[in-house]
């Protein structure tokens, strides 16, 4: 199937299973807004706890704080928002569709890296085992046609953003035939930069209202917190200082689901470091995030670094986690070595000196950050597109599984009476009553058994549990597995201890 199609089918998936929901749907929606259902709201929880508990419950020297999402508006000139958190938008005039100009260029040299990988793939299916392919890359003609193209457009890419300079951001677009999807054609306006952050008012207009931004990130609610948490938890450096809460950017170009979305989610922890030491740190919490990532089992291949061409203005490194998505390989998480320019700014913007004393060195200085930055959106749907299977099975039937990581399942036991008669659905209420408190479960009593365990595979519960006339009399269930469709037989008092084993984050956490 392509991946076109997969990624249709996960959309309407997870709207049909209660994962999510378009915003205001009965008001026809509110773009690239959306909202969790009562599957999507567990699976979105597990992820956070997940990163919650990976970054303060296994880190002593890691705390957590829920900054409020209003902040005085004065934060956001200092961070740099005011001025610089634009994009380079640009419109195509015959199908009036608006698109980042950043983007449509970064398509192009992502086409020609395709274009590469077939060739190399190509070469290597034909020459098997002593295929050498850094020899290939050097020496195919073809390649080297597509990889110097490459260089020089990116080359120009780089320059242009670096200098902020839209023109040539144009021209890139224009000299590399770059067409719109929609109209296929090169009707390109100039390109104009767009601020992305949503301004509101705070306070009756009658007292001179104060205009505040729904912040675009989380992590200036950590460092205008910087010396209380500091201070109060009496915090020594290297520390680090982590949140989860919403975020909101005015996107241009908000497609692809809850990839890019208007109000999202961030899991953000901004790690404070002596000065110098930063790349050091920088490196480690690169590893440590990969780890993270790739203890869920979906596959090491489905990740990979890109560093990034472009820095900041703030930053001295940064990289990104990517993730293949039905769409191609997709930023969702960010490593920056912020060097000290936010505390460093808000010290000048606010006034009020922002430095860390260090016994050891016996001097005050402008701690360094480096900052791991995850969209918690970006990474349900990477769980989503990774779990979701459609499986023909023997017989030639088929079924649809979200194979998830149990620990993040939204349920892990469905509990399952095979008749809706002779005390089978008192006994299996029996069993829920005393697992509900160890794990989430779902009574289902409607429908053959093999529709509710259906259900359950779509869902991703790692567990079924039937109820029969067999086990009023041996108190013995079956269990079944999701994912092998194995069914055994066990006694009642063990359940908890199979399901759990499988099931808990605790094992998910000790393999990191
Ligand atoms: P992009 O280049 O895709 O716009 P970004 O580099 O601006 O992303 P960051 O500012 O580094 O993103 O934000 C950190 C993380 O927050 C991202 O890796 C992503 O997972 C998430 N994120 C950012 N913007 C959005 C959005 N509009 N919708 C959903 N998640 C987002």
């Amino acid at each position: 199937m392509a991946q076109e199609d997969v990624f249709k089918k996960l959309v309407s998936h997870c709207k049909e299973y209660g994962f999510v929901f378009p915003s205001s749907e009965i008001y026809d929606g509110l773009g690239a807004v959306y909202d969790y259902g009562q599957m999507g709201v567990e699976l979105k929880n597990n992820i956070k706890k997940y990163w919650w508990d990976s970054m303060v419950l296994l880190n002593d020297n890691v705390v957590g704080i829920d900054s409020a999402i209003f902040m005085h508006p004065t934060i956001w000139k200092a961070s740099g928002h005011v001025d610089a958190f634009n994009d380079p938008l640009i419109d195509n005039r015959d199908s009036k569709k608006r698109y980042r100009a950043d983007v449509l260029i970064e398509d192009f040299l992502a086409k020609i890296d395709d274009k590469i990988n077939k060739e190399v793939e190509k070469a290597h299916k034909k020459f098997g085992e002593s295929f050498d392919e850094a020899q290939f890359r050097a020496t195919n003609a073809r390649v080297v046609e597509y990889q110097a193209n490459r260089d020089t457009v990116h080359t120009r890419f780089a320059k242009a953003l670096n200098d902020g300079n839209l023109e040539d951001l144009r021209e890139i677009i224009v000299d590399c035939e770059i067409v719109c999807p929609i109209s296929g054609t090169r009707n390109w306006t100039e390109v104009r930069q767009f601020n992305l952050m949503f301004a509101t008012e705070m306070g009756s207009t009658a007292d001179g209202a104060l205009k505040v931004y729904l912040r675009p990130e989380t992590a200036q609610g950590i460092f205008v917190n910087f010396l209380n948490v500091q201070k109060t938890g009496r915090m020594k450096i290297p520390f680090g200082i982590a949140q989860i809460g919403k975020a909101f950017r005015n996107e241009i170009v908000a497609r692809q689901f809850i990839f890019r979305m208007r109000e999202f989610e961030q899991m953000e922890m901004q790690f404070f470091v002596r000065p110098g030491e930063e790349l050091e740190w920088f490196k480690q919490w690169k590893a440590t995030r990969m780890r993270w990532h790739k203890a869920l089992g979906f596959g090491d291949h489905k990740y990979r670094f890109h560093d990034h061409d472009k820095l900041a203005h703030y930053a001295n490194a940064a990289t990104d986690i990517e993730f293949e998505m039905p769409f191609g390989f997709k930023e969702v998480e960010g490593i920056h070595s912020r060097t000290d320019f936010d505390l460093s700014s808000h010290e000048k913007f606010s006034g009020k000196k922002v430095q860390y004393f260090d016994p050891e060195l016996n001097k005050s200085y402008t701690p360094y950050v480096i900052e791991t930055s995850i969209g918690v959106d970006r990474m349900f749907l990477s769980v989503m597109s990774a779990s979701y299977q459609e499986e023909t099975l023997e017989g030639g039937e088929t079924r649809v599984v979200l194979n998830l990581p149990p620990a993040l399942a939204p349920i892990k036991l469905a509990i399952l009476p095979l008749l809706k008669k002779d005390g089978l659905p008192e006994k299996a209420r029996e069993i829920m009553d005393e697992l509900k408190f160890e794990f989430k479960c779902q009574y289902d009593e409607k429908d053959s058994i093999g529709k509710r365990y259906r259900r359950q595979d779509a869902i991703g519960t790692p567990f079924c549990v039937t109820v029969d006339h067999q086990t009023l009399e041996d108190g013995q269930v079956t269990i079944r597995h999701r994912d092998t469709m194995q069914q055994e037989r066990v006694a009642i008092g063990e359940l908890k201890e199979i399901i759990s084993t499988k099931v808990s984050l605790k094992a998910l956490l000790k393999s990191l």
